[in-house]
């Protein structure tokens, strides 16, 4: 349509990228079909569970103080669990993010003298500090857990036979972490996560399994839940919260766990009890609801992304045409102004702080300057259409989010036309 064209013309996209762009999309519309089927399963996953939990106008009230009988806090952890296929949940505000879930889950459910193993080799960067591979204050390390590492194969398969090797007396729970995070391996599937799981508890039954499932919730029609995971992690202003939660983290999983963790939460004696939520309910449930299609659109653009920068010869990871666990999209640029220039481009599609320019600078919890190009509607939230790398080689950017694939799309030509502006990339040399 010509009126679009002139629209983005208007917004800074140059007709050669806006026909580079159509032309990538032509290929993608069996793929945008399968990706509906799944949001269209999903929704019907999330309001099954919200009726059957008799989800009432009453539960998006909150509580003040203690927060005894918060009806809705409780029902929207009925919720969860019925969604994750879970015996619990803890969903909460005053979890502050992925990481704390995930230090939450871990450190209430080791005690001194446990192993704690990662079959599927280094955990996302912030977790080294809370497991103490980088010496940190308040680690596993420091309260006498000790930490094992399985790294993957070289095709990025598991290698069974060292992680049997790994298996000991002391091991008490395994770490799986589903996406790629900031790694070029590939991302899990759901499939193989039960495959790991089935394997590991065949050595050991009692092994308390927890999959990190940070980008991942919605992707597919199942989750970790389905395939024997005891606890399911992940952060509210990913995938879970629909774009629409302020804040917050779920542990989904076995009675026992979710008890663990919500007894350290708050305290011992108290557990699920307490923790008001304020008047925060209401975005947990509408967020929750929006969450399948949401996760769709930024799944959307995270395919287009690969499309388009492979076509340029760039490496991508997920390739274009393979299936996708997770909503992340690393690209390799090779080069810190290529990486800049990215974050720059979707900095600059964003509905809010677009003006502003972003840059590298040292964030807590990374071992090298991170860039980080976000103008969310929520701080940081990585649904909504973000970018962030690591200045280091390989020069990768992890791509992810979009609460509209319609910004998503706006975001990854714009990405494209910095490049372009830059003299990074010749726009005539754009074609499928
Ligand atoms: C984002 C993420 C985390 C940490 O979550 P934060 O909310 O950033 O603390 C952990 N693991 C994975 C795989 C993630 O993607």
């Amino acid at each position: 349509m010509e009126e679009i064209q002139n629209m983005y013309a208007h917004m800074g996209i140059d007709s050669e990228i806006y026909a580079y762009g159509e032309a990538v999309l032509k290929t993608l519309a069996g793929r945008f079909r399968q990706i509906d089927e799944i949001a269209e399963y999903n929704q019907l996953k999330v309001i099954n569970a919200m009726q059957k939990c008799q989800v009432s106008e009453a539960c998006l009230l909150g509580t003040s103080g203690y927060g005894y009988n918060d009806l809705g806090r409780d029902t929207l952890e009925a919720v969860y669990a019925k969604i994750f296929h879970t015996e619990d949940a803890l969903v909460r505000p005053q979890i502050t993010c992925g990481t704390h879930a995930l230090a939450l889950a871990l450190m209430s459910n080791l005690r001194p003298g446990d192993e704690l193993l990662s079959p599927v080799g280094k955990p996302y960067d912030t977790l080294e500090e809370v497991i103490g591979i980088r010496p940190s204050k308040g680690s596993l390390a420091e309260y006498g857990i000790s930490y094992r590492q399985v790294d993957l194969l070289a095709d990025g398969s598991f290698d069974y036979d060292a992680i049997r090797a790994a298996i000991g007396e002391r091991t008490r729970l395994v770490t799986i972490q589903r996406s790629k995070g900031y790694q070029t391996r590939p991302t899990f599937s759901v499939g193989q996560i039960g495959e790991l799981i089935a394997f590991v508890k065949g050595i050991k039954p009692d092994l308390i399994c927890m999959v990190d499932n940070c980008y991942g919730e919605f992707v597919e029609t199942a989750e970790p839940g389905d395939v024997g995971a005891d606890m399911v992690v992940g952060s509210l202003i990913k995938n879970p919260g629909g774009g629409l939660a302020p804040i917050g983290g779920y542990i989904a999983g076995r009675k026992a766990c979710v008890e663990n963790a919500a007894y350290r939460l708050t305290s011992p004696g108290l557990g699920k009890e307490v923790g008001a939520s304020l008047g925060i309910l209401k975005d947990f449930y509408q967020g929750l609801f929006l969450a399948p299609t949401v996760t769709a659109s930024a799944l959307k653009g995270a395919i287009f992304a690969a499309n388009l920068y492979e076509g340029l010869g760039y490496a991508v990871v997920p390739d274009g045409s393979e299936s996708r666990h997770d909503i992340i999209q690393a690209v390799t640029f090779g080069t810190p102004e290529a990486v800049i220039a990215f974050c720059q481009g979707i900095q600059a599609a964003a509905p809010v702080d677009s003006h502003v320019t972003p840059e590298g600078w040292d964030m807590p919890g990374y071992d090298s300057q991170v860039i980080m190009a976000a103008g969310a509607f929520v701080s940081g939230s990585s649904i909504e259409l973000s970018a962030d790398a690591p200045i280091k080689p390989p020069y990768a950017v992890y791509f992810q989010g979009g609460l509209t694939w319609q910004h998503a799309k706006f975001g990854i030509l714009k990405s494209l036309q910095s490049l372009v502006n830059r003299g990074l990339l010749d726009k005539n040399s754009l074609k499928l």
